[in-house]
């Protein structure tokens, strides 16, 4: 079998996300090919140039942090920006939504590991306090959470904030119900995230790597 039939087999209903990052064309046609359409970038430029050449079907995903600055150019390709991490960058998207008459999914990014150092994404209270604020932001669709797991083997350990994912993801959920996301596993932790509740992996290493 080949490793995407291996992931598809593994992640049953879960919805894929390919990331096609550092990747040609070419090689994420592959996966275009066989039916996705999801697919997620987290470089401006690098989702820009494959949006611009693959076909107009993809619902392009960002999952980099988003800074202010790139919001302009990528905007017009993104149907999600899984990234969203403030209240300020959710000011510069909403108002750039205006300006070109879209309006955009996004996904708040949360960090659950604790011992991470290199963490990326608002604090669970921050994501709270950006939902209490979701009206102000009508062009902008909070959908869900995008987490990520802990840079760890210890198997339990990435259990753990998983479940803590799904378990805040349930809370926001109770008190704005078009949550419906949860964007959580990658090539190494995919098979904890599906067991812990998450509806969508992103997938990219283990996906364009064949044993030979
Ligand atoms: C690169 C990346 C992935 C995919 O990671 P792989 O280990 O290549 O599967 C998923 N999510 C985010 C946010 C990423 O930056």
């Amino acid at each position: 079998m080949t490793h995407y039939e291996i992931v598809k087999q593994n992640i049953g209903n879960t919805e894929l996300c390919i990331v096609s990052k550092h990747r040609t064309i070419d090689q994420a046609m592959v996966f275009y090919d066989l039916g996705e359409r999801i697919f997620a970038e987290n470089r401006a430029s690098e989702l820009i140039e494959k949006a611009l050449q693959m076909p107009a079907d993809i619902r392009w995903q960002y999952i980099g942090h988003l800074q202010r600055n790139k919001v302009r150019a990528v905007l017009p390709y993104i149907s999600c920006v899984q990234s969203l991490d403030s209240l300020q960058l959710a000011e510069t998207i909403e108002r750039e939504c205006v300006r070109i008459g879209k309006t955009v999914d996004a996904l708040l990014e949360v960090h659950l590991a604790l011992q991470d150092t290199n963490k990326t994404g608002m604090t669970a209270e921050e994501a709270y306090e950006l939902l209490r604020n979701a009206e102000r932001f009508p062009h902008i669709q909070m959908k869900g959470l995008m987490v990520m797991g802990p840079h760890t083997d210890d198997e339990d350990a990435v259990r753990a904030v998983f479940l803590k994912a799904n378990e805040l993801f349930k809370d926001m959920q109770k008190q704005y119900p078009p949550f419906q996301t949860l964007s959580m596993g990658m090539s190494s932790d995919y098979k904890i995230a599906v067991e812990c509740g998450s509806t969508m992996v992103r997938i990219g290493t283990y996906l364009f790597t064949e044993e030979e």
